[in-house]
């Protein structure tokens, strides 16, 4: 045990025991999303493995979309608690909830040609809050599949406000078209871009970052997230 562990033992986020962040009583409490359950991240609707409908793809649109967790209970708490503690064990022990046998990123681990880019953002929010809850759990993901993370391909210009609700969804989709902009240097080495965020919700952070980079000349950009 470190010796931070004594003076802020770390607590399970659901029922508050000593020893974890996810307690052995409460994980079982964690909703994964099954590849059956997957959806497209163009329509929003049951899109097998997640992957963009044949009728919903376009030049610059995302190719799929993989969430692990149900965005409730635990794993909503765990997102929070990341999003204004950053730590780093419990973006560790968050990861580490993937089920090992996941299939959801098939044939990704171990590739040079694949490169995980955390949605960044807006320089002023990275300076009040000092870190970014999505780098922080893309470095534990990049390990985990030993792929290489790249945080200098894309920069976000415009400030958004928090996801809002399904009603502005095309409204925002429209205000997040430039979002975004991309560093291409050093694109072309990657054949496969994993778009990292902590939470799926209208998914126009997404679409807007994968268009981004479709446009600056990315040939495939895979959206994944913790929870939905
Ligand atoms: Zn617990
Ligand atoms: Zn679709």
């Amino acid at each position: 045990m470190a010796v931070l562990d004594y003076i802020f033992p770390k607590r399970c986020l659901s029922c508050g025991s000593v020893g974890a962040y996810f307690c052995a009583r409460c994980r079982p409490g964690v909703r994964h999303i099954l590849p059956t359950e997957a959806i497209c991240p163009v329509c929003g609707r049951p899109a097998i493995d997640g992957k963009t409908h044949p009728r919903c793809r376009s030049r610059y649109s995302l190719d799929g979309l993989t969430s692990f967790f149900r965005y409730d209970g635990i794993v909503k708490k765990a997102v929070t608690s990341l999003k204004y503690r950053g730590v780093f064990d419990l973006a560790a022990a968050f990861i580490a909830l993937i089920s090992s046998g996941y299939s959801g990123l098939p044939g990704i681990s171990g590739r040079d040609d694949v490169v995980l880019v955390p949605i960044p953002l807006h320089t002023h929010r990275q300076r009040t809050r000092g870190f970014n809850q999505a780098e922080i759990l893309g470095s534990t993901l990049a390990q985990r599949l030993h792929i290489k993370m790249h945080t200098g391909i894309l920069r976000r210009i415009a400030d958004t406000p928090p996801q809002v609700s399904m009603q502005e969804r095309s409204a925002r989709f429209i205000n997040l078209r430039r979002a975004f902009t991309c560093e291409s240097d050093g694109l072309e080495r990657y054949n496969s871009i994993i778009l990292l965020d902590d939470v799926y919700t209208t998914g126009a952070t997404m679409r807007s970052a994968g268009h981004t980079l479709k446009r600056a000349g990315a040939r495939f950009v895979w959206a994944v997230t913790m929870a939905r």
